[in-house]
């Protein structure tokens, strides 16, 4: 393939000769097709059969982030989609390529974040007959279970309507991964450039207001009136949503306490007076009508029942609020199902607010504040210790301090104890800023949701990581400094998966399965490629590299050397793990 590129068709500038008409190609037509709708960003990793689809969209303008592996381009794709409510695109080479693409997919897709996984791919012909192509693999039908939808484009005159397709399943109801595979032959294929740019559709309100219903309007105002103790939920629905005033407003309006899910965490700051995060507990427990806003009752809410919920006292009534109906009763009845979209249910909600909506009762109000005043004590106390080595408490503590000047600041955060420990010590002040583990509680999104949220922001970027979590998408610190990307990242550095003590049973000489190379040298992993490596032990260490590498705006690792016996098993989710009989 020719490495020379020009914005005029590859085909053209091959073949035509001065009476003929104007040629366009595959490759120019998918380029058209994203620009048409605003999507100015590839996310990706190049190789057959689409480098020249990767130069040809940069020539045209557009940005391609090239990565290191190719999940976490897509990682990065889906965060991006989460950040703008477009989806994100990721771009791979075929077979392993897109597997590894899928991953980011299917997790996209779980936590409802729109990206489009374009793959090429190998000939139809071959596949299907399991001729042994170059990187022969039925890529569609692998994709199909683990998006949202999945759709291949044969002919050039389709592209059009195989994006709009793409687009429109992406971010249209529940917001979710599409993959799109693009056969090599395609992007080659010519044809008449008028009629290829007039088969280009540029997608009209892709993501269509979808109005509630007005008497399940008023039924859920009617529950929650009536609430004695009643309790409202954010989840990353609610801040995928864009609604930020409105929900602000219903908050602050019904005078109701609100829990935030932790990417839901900063849509009203984690300082308001009507925050109960630091009452979790006592809240789930007690209240007696939970509106849920853009939050499933999955693992993450112990699926609505049991000890966490105060089942013994007695069922709660919910009202949920929800684009995708069939998530409504998937765990626990629902009382009062709002089905549409936030913004338009919240909108619908505040007609319905007006002076005389009753206020919730003073003795819930007083029982929350009590619980959170001493919660809230008991917490400083921790993070005022100063216990050599550091533990998570006094790290995170000097980081919670640094990052209270940042309100803008993207967070980014992974781990077991170090992600537990940092959503609830670290504050989050502005909606979608706080990009996590997410609706798997996963490892691995560290270093692609840290380059999809500078690119996409053009703001800062904080990543704490567990020295664990770290190393699934560590390579992309070459991404970072390659784009010079103000990405600062933190590794709580205690030499394990867990912790750093384990040992074998045996004696013998391989070490734990749980532990790392003992005081491993992270910070100088991104020296090798340009950035700032800090090498911090005290929290007044780590504080003044933090200040440092937010004002310097540039590529940055600080190895925050944590006590390594420091760390639970699991972190919080220790009961999890099936036990062994200890049988042999
Ligand atoms: P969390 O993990 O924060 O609890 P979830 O990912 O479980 O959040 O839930 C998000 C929910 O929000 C999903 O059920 C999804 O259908 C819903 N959702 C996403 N976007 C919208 C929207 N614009 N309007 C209504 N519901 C939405």
């Amino acid at each position: 393939m020719s490495t020379v590129l020009e914005s005029k068709p590859v085909a053209q500038a091959a073949t035509q000769s001065a009476n003929e008409p104007e040629l366009t190609d595959g490759f120019h037509l998918v380029i058209d097709a994203l620009k048409l709708n605003g999507l100015d960003t590839i996310y990706g990793l190049v190789g057959i059969p689409i480098t020249d689809l990767a130069r040809l969209a940069q020539a045209e303008g557009m940005r391609f982030i090239g990565f290191r592996h190719e999940q976490h381009a897509g990682n990065a794709a889906a965060i991006a989609g989460y950040m703008t409510q477009k989806p994100g695109i990721c771009l791979t080479v075929s077979a392993p390529g897109f597997l590894n693409g899928l991953t980011a997919l299917a997790n996209a897709t779980t936590n409802c974040f729109p990206m489009i996984l374009i793959s090429g791919s190998s000939e139809r012909e071959i596949v299907d007959l399991q001729q042994g192509d170059y990187e022969e693999m039925d890529q569609l039908a692998i994709a199909r279970p683990h998006c949202k939808a999945a759709f291949r484009v044969l002919h050039a005159e389709d592209i059009g309507v195989g994006f709009a397709r793409a687009i429109r399943a992406a971010v249209s109801g529940r917001p979710g991964g599409v993959y799109l595979d693009l056969p090599a032959k395609l992007l080659a294929q010519t044809m008449d450039a008028a009629k290829g740019k007039a088969s280009l559709i540029k997608v009209v309100d892709p993501a269509p207001r979808q109005l509630p219903a007005p008497d399940t309007v008023a039924k859920a105002l009617d529950v929650l009136k009536n609430a004695k103790r009643p309790l409202i939920l954010l989840g990353k629905g609610a801040a995928y949503a864009q609604a930020d005033e409105d929900i602000r407003a219903l908050v602050e309006k019904t005078g109701i306490p609100y829990l935030p899910m932790s990417m839901a965490k900063g849509l009203l700051p984690d300082t308001h007076a009507q925050s109960a995060s630091a009452a979790r507990s006592y809240v789930l427990a007690e209240a007696d009508v939970v509106m849920l806003v853009g939050a499933r009752l999955n693992w993450l809410l112990s699926h609505g029942k049991g000890k966490t919920w105060g089942q013994e006292k007695g069922a709660k009534k919910f009202i949920q609020i929800d684009i995708s109906p069939t998530e409504i009763d998937s765990n626990v009845p629902i009382e009062a199902p709002l089905i549409g979209d936030i913004a338009s249910c919240v909108g619908e909600l505040l007609k319905g607010v007006d002076a005389s909506f009753p206020k919730p009762p003073a003795d819930w109000l007083a029982n929350i504040a009590s619980r959170k005043d001493k919660n809230l004590t008991s917490m400083a106390a921790k993070l005022a210790q100063n216990p050599s080595p550091m533990n998570f408490h006094s790290a995170l503590g000097a980081i919670k301090e640094v990052l209270k000047d940042h309100p803008d600041i993207n967070l980014v955060n992974e781990g077991a104890n170090t992600l537990d420990f940092a959503r609830s010590i670290i504050d989050q002040y502005q909606p979608r800023k706080r990009f996590d583990s997410g609706t798997w509680g996963i490892m691995g999104i560290g270093m692609g949701y840290s380059i999809g949220a500078a690119v996409t922001s053009g703001k800062p970027v904080v990543a704490i990581e567990g020295d664990s979590a770290f190393g699934f998408s560590g390579m992309e610190l070459e991404t970072i400094c390659r784009y010079d990307l103000p990405v600062t990242t933190i590794i709580f550095n205690n030499n394990g998966v867990y912790r750093g003590t384990d040992v074998n049973p045996t004696g013998g000489k391989d070490v734990a399965p749980t532990v790392f190379v003992k005081d491993a040298r992270y910070d100088k992993m991104i020296e090798a490629f340009g950035g700032v490596g800090y090498h911090v032990t005290t929290p007044e260490e780590l504080t003044a590299a933090l200040k440092e590498s937010i004002a310097a705006g540039k590529p940055a690792l600080i190895n925050a050397v944590i006590d390594e016996a420091a760390g639970t098993e699991s972190g919080r989710l220790t009961n999890l793990n099936p036990q062994s009989g200890k049988t042999k």
